[in-house]
């Protein structure tokens, strides 16, 4: 039988749509395009209002599509509202993030039935770290690799502890296994993945630097790359055996949410803008060519122009070298929903101001990189240009007769084109 899979939201679901690929191939499925799929499986996101809604309009247009489908509701969004079972009754079997490999026994059960499942269970504090790991990355070359679940945060925007669970871990032992598995298959770059990845280990004697050695045993792994980070988890002694890791990236994406005390508190962020931009003088002193990025929420409920200009301030101080900028999204069962609320062209204007400030920041640092010779690993290419990463995730594109895709190789920076560094072999 033939599987389509249709991965909404983050790098976690990602990995877990591999991790469900691998259980099923092992079984004697075949992922296929959607044309010739017999079973489509929808992965879904609830991280925004909008996340939900792409799910409900995903899951209604595929059964439109091809009415015969088997069509499997799994991820966030089930996980966290399980009635969705009932209001879309296009979903032939519903499952949540804590029930996804129980995948091919569930499809069996419903080919022998023919009736509707749910199966979706709940998190329990105690619930310890379930998986059953990946050996390739399908269609990419750097392969993530899932090592943390669930968040014990609850900042005051967001729902993912209550689709997530608590935070739990797998064992370095564990990550090391599957990093020589990839390594076994060609991959050379892994991106450690968590819901909270900087709370790798809670209740354990572990922390993420153990996590990153691990990823780093193969020979093969040229590179280990960290995913999304928390400010506060990230202690002076974590930075300091971080910086004796040669493999790790010196690419650090650091959420603020915001610049203004005022408006982090209101958000229950546990750090303040002072400890943020020491945290970010740490760094710069640590990794010389490191490369800090955030993500910045603009229009949060009570937030006003003068907090805002705060946050400008800012992202004018530390010069990140990007910037995700999202204007407050209301995310119903959440504290900041039942906060008074600011206007839609508010929340946008603000977030325009914010993406165009950081916009000139990058295309200054891009242009900064002139000159200096940097290591890629070349991702993808067509028509003779190839582009990659360097170490500290800074785009390169090059111009090349060879096909360098999967290539680590040295290049020459020549200039930039505003969105990412030119070089020459
Ligand atoms: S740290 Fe905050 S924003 Fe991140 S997953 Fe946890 S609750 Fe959500």
């Amino acid at each position: 039988m033939n599987v389509y899979f249709q991965t909404l939201g983050c790098k976690v679901n990602q990995y877990e749509t591999q991790e469900m690929t691998e259980a099923l191939t092992n079984c004697g499925y075949t992922i296929s395009e959607l044309s010739d799929a017999d079973i489509v499986i929808v992965n879904s996101c609830t991280v925004t209002a909008e996340s939900d809604r792409k799910v409900r309009q995903c899951v209604r247009h595929l059964k439109k599509l091809r009415p015969d489908y088997v069509l499997v509701l799994t991820g966030c969004a089930s996980q966290a509202d399980p009635s969705l079972f009932d209001e879309l009754p296009e979903a032939d079997i519903v499952l949540g993030n804590n029930t996804n490999l129980l995948l091919p026994e569930t499809l069996e059960e419903f080919f022998a039935s023919r009736k509707r499942i749910l199966r979706v269970e709940k998190h329990t504090s105690a619930a310890e770290y379930k998986g059953c790991g990946i050996t390739k990355f399908n269609e990419h070359t750097r392969a993530f690799l899932k090592i943390q679940d669930g968040c014990n945060r609850y900042c005051s925007y967001c729902i993912i502890p209550e689709s997530r669970g608590r935070s739990r871990s797998k064992t370095p032992q564990e990550v090391r296994s599957e990093a020589a598995a990839l390594a076994a298959n060609g991959f050379s770059e892994i991106v450690l993945v968590g819901i909270n990845l900087s709370d790798y280990g809670a209740g354990t004697d572990c922390s993420l630097p153990d996590a990153i050695e691990a990823a780093s045993s193969p020979d093969c792994i040229k590179r280990v790359r960290l995913g999304s980070l928390e400010p506060d988890h990230l202690t002076d002694e974590m930075l300091e055996r971080f910086s004796a890791l040669p493999k790790l990236c010196e690419q650090f994406h650091i959420s603020l949410q915001s610049g203004c005390d005022k408006t982090l508190k209101a958000m229950n962020r546990h750090y303040t803008a002072s400890e943020y931009a020491d945290l970010c003088d740490k760094l710069r002193r640590k990794f010389t060519d490191a490369s800090l990025t955030t993500d910045i929420i603009a229009g949060f409920p009570g937030e006003s122009e003068e907090d805002f200009l705060q946050t400008l301030e800012f992202v004018k101080k530390i010069r990140f070298e990007k910037v995700h900028v999202f204007p407050y999204s209301k995310r119903e069962g959440t504290r900041a929903a039942l906060m008074p609320q600011l206007l839609n062209a508010v929340k946008n204007e603000r977030a325009a101001r914010l993406s165009a400030l950081a916009e000139d920041i990058r295309r200054d640092y891009l242009a900064s990189q002139t000159g200096r010779r940097l290591e890629v690993l070349f991702e993808r290419g067509c028509n003779g240009v190839f582009e990659g990463y360097t170490k500290n995730y800074t785009p390169v594109k090059l111009v090349s007769g060879e096909d360098m895709r999967g290539i680590i190789t040295y290049v020459t920076i020549t200039g930039s084109d505003g969105e990412a560094c030119l070089a020459k072999l």
